[in-house]
């Protein structure tokens, strides 16, 4: 008997006998990083849209900004430890995290907005499913989300009295004004750096089966999915909050960065390539190189702003091309393996 190996789904998008679809375009790469440079490719990479600046940068901006201003406590009361100021940025990170992640995943999976259209994986969300907290993937994801929200505190009220006890180096808005908004636009790529790092680690089989294999859980991922971390996977993954101990910075960048690095995931597992608001607008997401990461496992350890997965072989760009040779590598690995023993 032969099995049908492609559908058309209700959107007229084909899948694949698991239910995959795929947009047939190449991951996308930081145009920064390729060569020859092509100027119209990275103007439009960086004030394009979507691109570097917008939207979700410009939003985390205005995020970062109105919680400094408004919603973070005296720099003066914070020179000195004390449960209640921690408290409040506690309070003001759970907020976020519930507002920014929960919207979110009322567009895409409780409400399905846009049905399964430009969905990736063609699956929802697992019930009734003992590999995961009370047998269900979102509840599970959330909870792991709020335990991350505890670290990403501690590092916030760490660096915190860091500042107000003049213990790291720091600069003014006015007086370094140019270097300031090269700092705010580096900040993305360093966490890219970084978690490339941290994520290569984590792989590390002992690490991978005690700590990574919890987000790993997650082969269909949503919204929730990409703060279900375990604590020592979200101890290291907000440790790129520390550079600013050496790297002469204003509080706003610290706060970027812990910003990004808590409600960033919540756009890379959404599971869809677009956002879509009607049948004439939409917003490109393209997070297909992180989905493959969850999909394979041992590809796409970063991601496209910094292609340090394109430059130690570990790229899969979503193309046919890409899967033959990823599946060459494991019939190799394998048909090794089986030699050895
Ligand atoms: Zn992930
Ligand atoms: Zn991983």
């Amino acid at each position: 008997m032969t099995k049908s190996k492609t559908t058309v789904d209700e959107h007229g998008q084909i899948r694949d006998r698991r239910g995959e679809w795929r947009s047939g375009r190449p991951v996308w790469l930081d145009p920064i990083f390729s060569r020859p440079w092509d100027i119209k490719a990275i103007l439009r990479g960086i004030f394009g849209f979507p691109s570097m600046l917008y939207p979700w940068f410009t939003i985390f901006m205005v995020l970062v900004c109105i919680s400094y201003f408004y919603f973070t406590p005296d720099l003066a009361v914070m020179r000195n430890f004390g449960w209640s100021w921690v408290a409040e940025i506690a309070a003001r990170n759970f907020v976020l995290i519930t507002v920014w992640n929960g919207a979110f995943h009322l567009w895409f999976i409780k409400y399905r907005m846009q049905g399964r259209k430009k969905k990736y994986n063609g699956n929802w969300m697992a019930t009734n499913s003992s590999i995961f907290l009370f047998k269900d993937q979102v509840y599970d994801n959330i909870f792991w989300s709020y335990s991350g929200v505890l670290f990403w505190t501690a590092y916030e009220a760490g660096m915190w009295m860091l500042i107000a006890n003049d213990m790291i180096p720091m600069i003014s808005i006015s007086e370094h004004p140019v270097y300031f908004c090269f700092l705010m636009l580096a900040v993305q790529y360093w966490r890219n750096f970084h978690f490339y790092w941290i994520h290569r680690l984590i792989h590390w089989k002992p690490l991978y089966d005690k700590v990574h294999y919890l987000h790993h859980k997650n082969v269909n991922v949503g919204p929730w999915s990409g703060m279900a971390m375990h604590p020592v996977e979200h101890f290291l993954y907000f440790s790129c909050m520390l550079i600013h101990i050496v790297i002469p910075s204003h509080p706003l960048h610290m706060m970027l960065n812990g910003f990004q690095t808590a409600l960033g995931p919540a756009i890379s597992h959404c599971g869809f390539d677009e956002i879509v608001f009607g049948d004439e607008v939409a917003l490109m997401n393209d997070r297909y190189m992180h989905y493959l990461h969850h999909r394979f496992h041992n590809v796409n350890y970063g991601e496209g702003t910094v292609p340090l997965d394109k430059w130690f072989g570990s790229l899969h760009n979503g193309t046919p091309e890409a899967d033959a040779h990823f599946r060459a590598l494991h019939s190799a690995r394998v048909a090794g393996q089986t030699e050895e023993k």
